[in-house]
């Protein structure tokens, strides 16, 4: 039976629930959208939410106070006062403080000289775009989850990328020696399947299965326990027993096209025989590695993400890389791809965290008042918008919005490191070619909620350390523990406060639909989720997961903070989706081209979605500069 709000524990105050009442953005006429409360809450016994962004809970990523005047403009093309000259001149303005607006500006030092003077305007209350440090206190001990971006995929950096890894004091060996933390497989459970009643009738947990990785004994029993159709569950087993090759008689070539036109779900049906409730239940399990569906992805295309096909084509293992939930070779910080912001930062601006380098900087906590001095050459503006960059003789000008304010600076050169689809609205005057180019770039929008529990008894009675969620907001969820490095320790045998990170896309209403219009849908549902609908959706999923195992959800739950990316993963190209470019002619190429003193870096120049991409844009947008 479904639960009301309050046995789920709605009314538990796990967080200090303060709105912030914006009256700067008042000011302008732009009100926080109704619902949209923002959850700045005060983290226990920790720092202070109201200095050290990286302990606040409730809603976070795109949080309301961040996005109301890029829309306004990008949306109903809102006309802002004239703005006021600072009396501020830099050498470089980076619009966006993400990865790559921080490495650009590190790179611009290296290039121009370390006296540069560089202002970098983000629109966050903290830096880092994607990559963001969720840090609790509420337990007593320091925990650490990842906000976005968490993978180090060191197999695929550049020479460069390597480089500036070692310049910041990162070593891949040192991270992976006290890396235990396994994408759902770690050293004290497997992963599982978390049918939920709500969708399914009734909760069902399934132990030690995966779709990934099927199960290795006992396979049949698992899926008996499925709550579907039973000519469902059959054809699953069916599906996982096979190794004939489907495609027995058809060339490489024949195969290769077929595999690039057919959607991953629909080979499934078609050439896995399974039934449509069967393929549907996949749906979710490349949204995290894709943030697209397996209906709107290719077979070819899923090759590469570990789901199982290859036994279809007479391999003893399911997948490409062996059908793990593994999650490749990739390394990792305890707070992830934050650390590579925060090690950035320290470089640019020493006075944030003095003591701190890469063996310590887990525990490091930075001195956000440190951030924007006027002495330093290097200067980091929060909460800050930029609506317009032009480009003149003289140089660059930046209008902003700061608190309500509209703001102007000027500078040498200006890097926007933003995402591509607001560049047409903030530099009008670029070629219509270019523009089109940059509004083709529509990122994949991603959910990543991290919600604190008081101990881990009922998981590790359950022996679990992750849980594929087919019916569910969030397709997965992850047991954060076992990333022990950079003076940081949560070991698996720890019983106490531990994370789980929920993992998730939302799924567009019509995925029949091109595949942008379906992101556009996903961000629009997105937005109008309050913290309330997250905070339901979570305590529904723990109870009738661990529940039965002595979890109360009333009472184990001590803090929650949704990462919500309404732009998330950056635009990469789909076989089932977009043509193939010649060479210099995709959107990406055309969307980067350098305009005057104006260069453009952001993973969106790569059309991939990886910090090292960010990095490497990052470098040729500081190249290009004159
Ligand atoms: C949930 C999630 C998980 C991910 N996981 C991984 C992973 O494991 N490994 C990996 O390699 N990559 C991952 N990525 C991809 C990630 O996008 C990149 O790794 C990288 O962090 C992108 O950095 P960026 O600087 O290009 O963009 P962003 O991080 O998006 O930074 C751009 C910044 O510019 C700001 N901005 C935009 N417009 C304006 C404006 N007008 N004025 C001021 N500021 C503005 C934005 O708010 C943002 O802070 C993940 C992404 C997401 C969302």
């Amino acid at each position: 039976m479904k639960k009301n709000d309050r046995l789920l524990g709605m009314d538990r105050d796990i967080t200090r629930r303060d709105f912030i009442h914006d009256l700067s953005l008042a000011s302008l006429g732009l009100a926080l959208p109704a619902g949209t409360a923002a959850h700045a809450a005060d983290s226990g016994s920790g720092p202070s939410a109201a200095g050290y962004p990286p302990v606040r809970t409730g809603m976070r990523g795109s949080h309301p106070g961040a996005f109301e005047v890029a829309h306004a403009l990008a949306r109903e093309g809102k006309a802002f006062p004239a703005p006021t000259d600072l009396d501020e001149s830099y050498d470089l303005v980076v619009v966006g403080g993400g990865i790559s607006g921080l490495a650009a500006a590190y790179y611009y030092r290296r290039r121009f000289g370390p006296d540069s003077r560089i202002l970098i305007l983000e629109n966050h209350d903290d830096f880092g775009g994607h990559a963001k440090r969720n840090e609790f206190h509420q337990g007593g001990r320091m925990r650490l989850s990842w906000g976005g971006t968490m993978n180090l995929e060191y197999p695929y950096f550049s020479e460069e990328v390597n480089e500036l890894m070692a310049e910041l004091g990162v070593n891949i060996d040192t991270l992976l020696e006290g890396y235990h933390f396994r994408y759902g497989s770690g050293p004290k459970g497997e992963h599982a399947m978390f049918f939920d009643a709500e969708t399914f009738g009734r909760d069902v947990l399934v132990q030690d299965f995966s779709f990934r990785a099927g199960r290795e004994t006992d396979l049949d029993h698992a899926i008996d326990r499925f709550p579907i159709s039973e000519a469902s569950r059959e054809s699953l087993k069916a599906f996982y027993a096979r190794r004939d090759n489907v495609f027995a008689g058809k060339s490489e070539s024949e195969v290769k096209a077929l595999l690039k036109r057919i959607s991953y779900t629909d080979f499934l049906k078609q050439y896995g025989g399974l039934t449509d409730e069967a393929a549907n239940l996949f749906i979710r399990v490349t949204h995290g590695y894709a943030g697209v569906g397996a209906d709107s992805l290719s077979a070819a295309e899923c090759i590469g993400a570990s789901v199982p096909i290859m036994h279809l084509f007479g391999s003893p293992n399911l997948s490409g890389s062996g059908a793990t939930d593994a999650g490749g070779d990739v390394a990792m910080f305890p707070d992830g791809n934050a650390s590579i912001a925060r090690l950035l930062v320290r470089a640019l601006i020493p006075a944030v965290a003095p003591g701190a380098d890469a063996s310590n900087l887990a525990l490091a906590q930075f001195d956000y008042s440190k951030l924007d001095e006027p002495d330093s050459p290097v200067r980091l503006r929060l909460e800050s918008t930029v609506i317009n960059v032009t480009d003149g003789q003289a140089g660059t000008s930046v209008t902003y919005v700061n608190d309500g304010r509209v703001l102007r600076v000027n500078a040498k050169h200006t890097i926007l490191a933003c995402y591509h689809v607001i560049i047409p609205h903030l530099c009008p005057d670029l070629p219509e070619e270019q523009k089109a180019a940059q509004k083709y770039q529509v990122k994949r929008p991603l959910l990543v909620t991290n919600v604190l529990l008081r101990d881990s008894k009922a998981i590790d009675k359950l022996e679990l350390s992750g849980a594929y969620c087919p019916g569910r907001l969030h397709g997965a969820v992850w047991v954060v523990k076992g990333v022990d490095t950079m003076g940081y320790r949560h070991d698996w045998d720890d019983a106490g406060t531990v994370p789980v990170m929920f993992w998730g896309s939302v799924t567009p209403p019509d995925s029949s639909v091109p595949v942008k219009e379906q992101h556009r849908a996903s961000r629009a549902a997105l937005l109008a989720m309050t913290f309330e609908d997250f905070e339901r959706e979570v305590r529904t999923v723990l109870d009738g997961m661990l529940g039965p195992a002595g979890f109360d959800v009333r009472e184990d739950i001590l803090a929650i903070t949704v990462n919500r990316w309404s732009h998330g993963y950056a635009y990469g190209y789909l076989d089932l989706w977009d043509p193939e470019w010649p060479k210099g002619e995709a959107p990406h190429e055309i969307a980067k081209k350098p305009f005057g003193n104006i260069t453009i870096a952001n993973s969106d120049a790569g059309a991939e979605a990886y910090t090292h991409v960010a990095i490497d844009e990052a470098r040729r947008a500081v190249g290009e500069l004159d």
